[in-house]
């Protein structure tokens, strides 16, 4: 009995040693990671999982591409949402490649398009839009080239002779695959002629993007809400063009690079973004920062592990993949459809209240602050937030020794269950 009594002021001490240590650690955080913090709690919170395959680079092609996406509209139209909507990929577009009989005859002193318009891609364009129309493709915006003509010019004809050499080279194959292009000519909104880049007269990118709009116009009936900048390089200027003609919505990794060293590698980020934050012209961003390349071997067990993450974080998953994964050699092509099939099925047995939608569609629903796809009760936006911070890179070191990463696991955790709830309000998405 004594030693109880006696105990009561030690044990007293050490309850205010460690939540002063916690107060502290907190403390810390805030002042270090404020605006980080304050923008994870901004960030709209889902009450069911979404998953949207996003790929880019789809344009002209050879008659096996149509073939392909005939392939993968019969693979997501087999796969429905409770709802009974079947599973989306989003096609980001590429409007045009050069002609290149054209231009040899110009001594390659000016730039000619050949665009998605011309007959030899008739096939590709009607797999787009039947696609479309089923409701299982999306298409959004990705250059009108995904280059950007003056600075391919100038690389071609630029003194130093490989780059020049393997531009005409590509040039020479019939310029089809973007893919194959040097990745700094890869980055269209920012002038890479030379390296380190410097940025494009916003006059030219205005032009660009309303030239843009008007072959997205005639092929699809319409020029898509969603743009996804080519290598993800892109700065105010081209948001402000973007804004002005009808895009709404721009595709991020969760940052946003806006030019190249004398390397022609990226530059550090020059900003940090967030689903459903804001840019120039009113746009909002969505973050798109999973990956399925089966070509690189990403696999159905890695879009389930990601699926699990988001769920927790209350965030969409949106999986990057490209035209490149599913236009090689005929088991190539046989072995990306089947993975997107297993990964779609695993999915969904994973996450029976998972749903299907296009980007512009969540992009609405990260508009509307009384959409029931979101999250109103502070509980489930609580267990959202400490996932998101314990899963937060910048925080990672202090929350691990500070010993807040454990406190937020055990807090998420008692909180957990009202995260993806069945809501009765959660409708359609
Ligand atoms: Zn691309």
């Amino acid at each position: 009995m004594p030693d109880a009594v006696h105990g009561l002021p030690v044990m007293g001490f050490a309850l205010t040693v460690i939540l002063a240590w916690f107060g502290f650690a907190a403390l810390a955080l805030a002042v270090l990671h404020g605006r980080a913090l304050a923008a994870m709690w901004r960030e709209p919170v889902l009450v069911r999982p979404v998953l949207i395959v996003e790929s880019d680079d789809w344009g002209p092609g050879p008659r096996g591409d149509a073939a392909v996406l005939r392939e993968i509209a019969e693979t997501l139209s087999a796969v429905r949402d409770r709802d009974g909507r079947p599973a989306v990929m989003t096609l980001g577009v590429v409007g045009g490649i050069p002609d290149v009989d054209a231009m040899r005859a110009a001594g390659f002193a000016k730039h000619v398009r050949c665009s998605l318009l011309a007959p030899d891609f008739a096939p590709v364009l009607a797999a787009m839009g039947d696609g479309c129309r089923a409701g299982v493709f999306a298409v959004q915006r990705h250059g009108l080239e995904h280059y950007w003509p003056a600075a391919l010019l100038a690389r071609l004809h630029a003194e130093n002779g490989s780059n020049s050499e393997a531009l005409r080279r590509w040039l020479e194959d019939g310029g089809l695959r973007s893919e194959a292009l040097p990745p700094p000519l890869q980055s269209r909104w920012v002038d890479c002629a030379s390296l380190p880049s410097v940025p494009l007269d916003p006059v030219a990118v205005d032009h660009a993007v309303r030239e843009e709009s008007d072959l997205l116009q005639q092929l699809f009936g319409c020029a898509p809400e969603v743009a996804v900048p080519n290598t993800f390089v892109w700065n105010d200027s081209t948001e402000r063009a973007w804004a002005a003609h009808g895009v709404r919505t721009v595709v991020t990794p969760g940052w946003r690079y806006e030019g190249r060293d004398a390397a022609g590698r990226l530059l550090p980020p020059a900003r940090r973004i967030r689903n459903g934050e804001s840019g120039q012209g009113g746009i909002i961003y969505v973050v798109r920062d999973a990956y399925f390349e089966p070509l690189r071997g990403h696999r159905a067990e890695d879009v389930a592990a990601a699926l699990a993450r988001k769920c927790a974080e209350g965030r969409p998953l949106l999986l990057e993949t490209h035209r490149e994964n599913f236009i090689g050699p005929q088991p190539a092509r046989a072995a990306a459809v089947a993975e997107l099939r297993r990964t779609l099925g695993m999915a969904l047995s994973m996450r029976p209240d998972l749903c299907f939608t296009t980007t512009a569609e969540l992009a609405t629903i990260l508009r509307d602050p009384a959409s029931p796809l979101r999250a109103q009760r502070w509980k489930a936006r609580l267990a959202a937030w400490f996932v998101r911070l314990r899963n937060e890179p910048d925080l990672t070191r202090l929350l691990k020794y500070s010993g807040l990463a454990a406190l937020l696991g055990a807090a998420a955790y008692l909180l957990g269950d009202v995260t993806y709830r069945r809501s009765a309000r959660a409708g359609r998405c």
